[in-house]
């Protein structure tokens, strides 16, 4: 017998459901339900228009992939928004604010916590967060911030890559603030809960109430606005909370992925508030910045680590601040599993799986990883390829770093020279030309070369 839309929809959310926070299945799956099954379509009703976009963002493939595997067959997974979906939201200016909440059908489950008693988490201070070139800036703007809130920056917009200290900074200026002054309403959220939130609130009929919530706070820390992408009502919504905050001198944080203006379908009107207060950016740290954050989680978290181990997983670790972290935590689960003490012997073998597998695979390349894998190959420290030395030992594989991260990555020459001791563009020019003229006549420094690019890219 032909399974029915039902029956394959039932399927589907089963076998994707333990794979999925419970909350997430939750909110956003268990209220749809399957109105039609063709060939090579699967039309699901969901709750609302939001649903429709999250849904298809965050759960489209996976939930598309698992489609497939059990029909046996490429297919496409449609979702649509349920017929009670009509209710667009009314402009905030007309609505009266306090207005009480619609009574509801059904006895409320109790209502969210208030956005004012939303935790910080207390370990992401200033105190804790190491300041280096790659986040002085950032780390600057925070503290003017914290110190006079809603007249410097507003708002500040922190961008950058996943596991860099956008979170903990954010974090940091709500704990400075609060301890300052504890009375203040603070709201730390993750964009996401945002959406949840809003998507509630329409579903019960309480917008009103979020509104309220939303806008009796002083101090609104939103995590990652680039799930707003795309999500025309909830950027609707934001607009006016944003609004209604800023007009009253309320600070406001945003992190992100990337600047305002890269978030793809973001309305212009928001890209404009966003861009209203500072916009700065945190990079990925280097070397004497990674060395020196571990150090201070040694000594923060009463960790023994040898200097050595510390070198080890700095140089090892070069994409994020996360990244460092996990390498330590995995260095001591090993340790307290083998009853070994840390050691960098430990440390080679302990991190091989993360440095080796996962973690290679899928690390972009990065002009710290290429200098650091010429190094290795020629012998000498990536410490020496940075510095102003001149002896032909460095400046052969200096040379040849300048050239392979000019091919792989294509960064701009003053960027490239800036890494190498503060070298001019015209020194990278020579240099890659350099590079280019050996390696056209001499078969084995061509294939040296070509040896560190195949470790490269193989890793990639
Ligand atoms: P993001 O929000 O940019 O993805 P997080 O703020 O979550 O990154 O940082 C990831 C981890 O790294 C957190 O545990 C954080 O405490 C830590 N961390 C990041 N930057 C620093 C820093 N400069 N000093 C100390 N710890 C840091
Ligand atoms: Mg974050």
């Amino acid at each position: 017998m032909e399974i029915t839309a039902h029956e394959l929809w039932t399927q589907v959310l089963e076998a994707a459901r333990p794979g999925l926070p419970e909350q997430s299945f939750r909110t956003w799956l268990a209220g749809t339900a399957a109105i039609g099954l063709s060939d090579q379509v699967l039309e699901i009703e969901t709750p609302s228009q939001f649903h429709v976009e999250w849904i298809e963002d965050k759960y489209g493939a996976v939930l598309t992939q698992i489609l497939e595997h059990l029909s046996g067959r490429p297919m496409t997974l449609r979702f649509h928004a349920g017929q009670d979906d009509a209710s667009p939201i009314p402009a905030v200016e007309v609505e009266p604010e306090r207005a009480p909440a619609p009574p509801r059908s059904t006895p409320a489950r109790p209502p969210p916590p208030s956005p004012s008693s939303m935790g910080l988490n207390d370990r992401y201070t200033f105190q804790r967060y190491v300041v280096g070139d790659n986040n002085e800036l950032a780390s600057a703007a925070c503290h003017a911030v914290a110190s006079n809130p809603g007249r410097t920056y507003n708002p500040l917009f922190l961008y950058g890559g996943v596991g860099l200290g956008k979170t903990h900074l954010m974090h940091a200026i709500g704990n400075e603030i609060l301890e300052r002054v504890p009375e203040t309403r603070i709201a730390y959220l993750p964009c996401e809960r945002f959406v949840n939130d809003l998507v509630t609130s329409i579903q019960e009929g309480t917008t009103a109430e979020f509104r309220r919530r939303y806008r009796e706070i002083d101090l609104l820390l939103v995590d990652d606005v680039h799930f707003l992408e795309g999500k025309e009502r909830t950027q609707e919504e934001f607009f006016h909370t944003f609004n209604a905050l800023h007009d009253a001198r309320k600070q406001i944080i945003l992190t992100s992925d990337r600047p305002p203006k890269e978030i793809p379908g973001l309305e212009a009107r928001l890209i404009s508030r966003f861009e209203w207060g500072l916009v700065v950016d945190v990079k990925v740290p280097d070397f004497e910045t990674r060395m020196a954050i571990l150090r201070k989680k040694a000594a923060d978290d009463d960790l023994v680590l040898d200097e050595d181990v510390i070198e080890y997983i700095a140089r090892h670790c070069t994409d994020s601040v996360r990244e460092l972290e996990g390498a330590v935590i995995k260095l001591l689960a090993y340790s307290s599993l083998t009853n070994q003490e840390i050691s960098i012997s430990m440390a080679e073998s302990a991190l091989r799986g993360v440095l080796g597998g996962r973690a290679d695979r899928h690390r972009p390349i990065s002009p710290d990883r290429i200098a650091d894998e010429v190094a290795e190959e020629w012998g000498v420290t990536p410490e020496a390829l940075a510095s102003k030395r001149r002896s032909r030992d460095i400046m052969v594989p200096r040379q040849v770093a300048m050239y392979l991260i000019k091919e792989i990555l294509d960064l701009p020459l003053v960027r490239i020279g800036q890494q190498f001791g503060g070298r001019d563009h015209s020194t990278v020019i020579h240099s890659i030309r350099k590079v280019e003229e050996r390696m056209d006549q001499e078969d084995s420094f061509r294939s040296r070369v070509t040896r560190v690019r195949t470790r490269l890219d193989r890793e990639v």
